[in-house]
């Protein structure tokens, strides 16, 4: 099994792509057992020569601009190491998505990945928390009681990290976040069909603040979204995360189907989603078809109804199916 973790340029200003530039991973015998074996490498990064606020923070960001290998060269470095491996396993099941959304950018062979074992659900269903709710790896490894002897944030720490944490979670945890492996089916066939309209560039619209970040996922302001051509609001069902950021679609009867983008973030207050509806750029495109890969998260709804149901069962008439 192979823990991979990525460090990568965040999309800011206008950008699309998160842009890889440190890809770390261990080889583990199974689940919770040795580490056998490590890949560390370093990547200029030449999509966006500069970094974003955010990367320049990582401790390893200065190794990434003086790097000699750019990503074609570390990626097909890191498919010769992966070999066979195909079970992966990730904190938070993103990076993966990121790495196929950076291969397709520069037209290279997907990540051979069949299943990856999504070790953050698994530690919050060893804890018996809510889905929703996501523990970052540096708590989860203090829980864990490991000491801290590495810093965080440097992809091939974190890869090991997780793969410690990995010997904590129980079978069942695990097991239950291994998806089937894929049908052997091109992907692309799964890829939505978008409106072929043109539209206009769309503006950025504030969602929230609300206390919880699933709130923001589940309210009315970030789902209904309106037609970038007739204004007309169709509704997103579901959100595919990749990082903070979450990709769905909505249905116009008129124009088709259209890409909404949000970024979900904590403030000072609570949390808060900024939504667009992109232009379909490559890298666009690229980046939402690796968040369709992910387990989406589905909207729940409307809290009336669910309300209403609650009070109906406080009388004793609950039908199933009501
Ligand atoms: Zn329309």
């Amino acid at each position: 099994m192979i823990v991979l973790d990525l460090e990568w340029n965040q999309p800011f200003g206008g950008r699309r792509m998160e842009e890889i530039i440190q890809i770390g991973a261990v080889r583990l015998a199974e689940p919770g057992g040795t580490v056998q074996d490590w890949f560390n490498m370093h990547i200029r990064p030449s999509i966006y020569p500069k970094l974003s606020p955010v990367a320049r923070k990582l401790p390893e960001s200065a190794q990434a601009l003086t790097a000699e290998l750019d990503f074609p060269a570390a990626y097909q470095a890191f498919l010769d190491w992966c070999g066979d491996d195909s079970l992966w396993a990730e904190w938070g099941a993103q990076d993966h998505g990121v790495l196929a959304a950076n291969a397709a950018y520069w037209r290279m062979p997907e990540p051979p990945v069949t299943a990856c074992v999504d070790l953050q659900a698994a530690f919050g269903r060893t804890l018996g928390i809510g889905i929703g709710r996501r523990v970052a790896l540096e708590q989860a490894v203090e829980y864990c009681g490991i000491p801290l002897i590495y810093e965080f944030h440097n992809a091939l720490y974190d890869a090991l990290y997780a793969a410690l944490v990995s010997a904590w979670l129980t079978k069942d945890a695990l097991a239950a976040s291994v998806p089937p492996p894929s049908t052997g089916k091109p992907r692309r066939r799964r890829s939505i069909r978008f409106s072929p309209v043109e539209y206009p560039r769309q503006p950025r619209q504030k969602v929230g603040v609300f206390p919880e970040r699933e709130q923001v996922l589940n309210s009315r302001q970030a789902r209904l979204v309106p037609c970038p051509l007739c204004r007309t609001p169709g509704a997103v069902e579901s959100w595919y995360p990749q990082g903070d950021v979450f990709y769905g679609t909505f249905r116009c009867q008129e124009h088709g189907r259209f890409p909404v983008r949000m970024s979900v973030t904590r403030q000072k207050d609570g949390w808060q989603g900024r939504r667009v509806v992109p232009t379909l750029t490559e890298p666009e495109r690229a980046a939402f078809a690796a968040a369709h890969q992910h387990e989406p998260f589905q909207c729940r709804r409307e809290k009336a109804k669910r309300r209403k149901r609650h009070r109906k069962k406080g009388k004793g008439q609950s039908k199933p199916g009501a």
